[in-house]
């Protein structure tokens, strides 16, 4: 091989090239990301760097002095790809030909049909996103988040440690309720009210109002909810559109195998863009979470190097975790497998608990609210002893 091109500098894109080069590849490497900025970590946008804590320096993925000896096409967007011919082609008109492709070009912000026209709206899913979030919040006084599920809540939590006044809008019954499940969902809910965030479940956004900037969020049962900022977190989408007509199979994400390989030999695909098959769960699952696209990093570069046919060890349970005023929340595995949960440890009540998922005797899913050292055990159980499908 003697020229690997990885679409997609963030980070399942830099850790792939950096263990491509720490598994042998010494040939040329050419790293293409849309975004202007070298690779940085998404996690603090909505946390410590939205809350002012910690600067852009603090966000560098990349280590000091780090040289991994590649070419850097930065501001530059692929926009196709021939795969017949192993081409990417680039949004300022050149193209990359490569022996193996990385597609790491991640996830976007799902919209609200009609938002962006309004001032004072927001996504969150880039750096130049929180910058213009931040500043927004800064001159505000009244935020209303719509969806509760992370982003959304880490945004609210972050709003209401600045001292805002904050409405949280969820259309199911609490934050978090798909991953967490109903019952430990609710905890989450209780933190928030108690933290003084005014949550309304059940409810459907039917309208932005305002002039040119947003004054309020209008929702289906006529409530009309006064905001100076609206941050509308309700999901994100693969960034596949541009694999289309390249003849790559294509669902939630590039389809792939356990290994990252796609259906196009030579060419893998990682992190939020991708669907990898989970044989646990007996089907393709796209995971959008940090640890696993850091994990899965080592999985593709030797798929790629090995021609694909590297063995790769079992996947880990999909492991998150989730910050939300002084609160480390940190969960394993899968609610929807689990019949029961039960609280282990501690109390939701003081907001440190730690409640074990099972489904019949068997543990499915954790879910640890800081509980730090007690869930790590129970992580490196599940990790040990992989979540099989029921
Ligand atoms: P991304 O980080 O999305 O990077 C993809 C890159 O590809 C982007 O730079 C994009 O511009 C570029 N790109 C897209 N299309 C193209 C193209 N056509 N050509 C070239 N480049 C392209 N996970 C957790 O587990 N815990 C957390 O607390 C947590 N907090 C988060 C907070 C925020 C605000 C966000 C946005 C995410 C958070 N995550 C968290 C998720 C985690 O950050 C993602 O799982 C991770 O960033 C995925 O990395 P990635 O490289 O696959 O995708």
């Amino acid at each position: 091989m003697n020229t690997v091109c990885v679409v997609g500098a963030s980070l399942a894109g830099l850790l792939t090239a950096r263990a491509l080069r720490g598994q042998g590849y010494t040939g040329r490497l050419v790293l293409v990301g849309e975004e202007p900025h070298r690779p940085y970590d998404r996690p603090p946008l909505s946390k410590d760097f939205l809350k002012g804590a910690i600067g852009e320096a603090d966000l560098a993925l990349e280590g000091d002095g780090e040289e991994l000896d590649a070419e850097w096409r930065l501001g530059v967007a692929a926009t196709a790809l021939d795969p017949v011919a192993r081409r990417v082609i680039l949004s300022d008109g050149t193209s990359v030909k490569a022996d193996g492709i990385v597609i790491a070009t991640g996830a976007s912000a799902r919209e609200l049909p009609g938002a962006r026209s309004l001032a004072g709206v927001h996504t969150l899913r880039t750096l130049d996103d929180a910058r213009a979030l931040r500043g927004d919040l800064e001159r505000a006084g009244r935020v209303v988040v719509i969806g509760g599920g992370f982003i959304g809540a880490e945004v609210a939590a972050t709003a209401r440690d600045l001292g805002l006044e904050v409405t949280l809008v969820e259309s199911g019954s609490a934050p978090l309720a798909g991953v967490l499940g109903a019952a430990m969902a609710e905890t989450i809910a209780t933190l928030h009210e108690r933290r003084g965030v005014r949550l309304v479940r059940g409810a459907y956004v039917t309208e932005l109002t305002g002039d040119g900037r947003v004054d309020g969020v209008r929702l289906a049962d006529g409530t009309h909810l006064p905001a100076d900022v609206v941050v509308v977190g309700i999901g994100a989408t693969p960034n596949i559109a541009w694999l289309e007509g390249s003849g790559l199979e294509l669902g939630d994400g590039v389809v792939c195998d356990e290994g990252g390989g796609t259906s196009v030999p030579g060419i893998v695909a990682v992190g939020d863009c991708a669907a990898w098959f989970d044989p646990a769960q007996g089907g393709h699952r796209r995971i959008e979470h940090w640890t696993g696209a850091r994990q899965r990093a080592a999985v593709v570069a030797a798929t790629l190097l090995s021609g694909g046919t590297a063995r790769p060890e079992p996947a880990r349970p999909a492991y998150f975790w989730s910050d939300q005023f002084d609160i480390k929340i940190q969960f394993i595995g899968h609610a929807r497998d689990a019949d029961s949960v039960t609280v282990e440890e501690g109390d939701p009540a003081d907001h440190s608990f730690l409640a074990v998922y099972r489904q019949g005797e068997r543990p499915v899913a954790v879910l640890g609210v800081n509980q730090v050292r007690l869930f790590t055990r129970w992580r490196r159980h599940l990790e040990t002893a992989p979540v099989q499908a029921g």
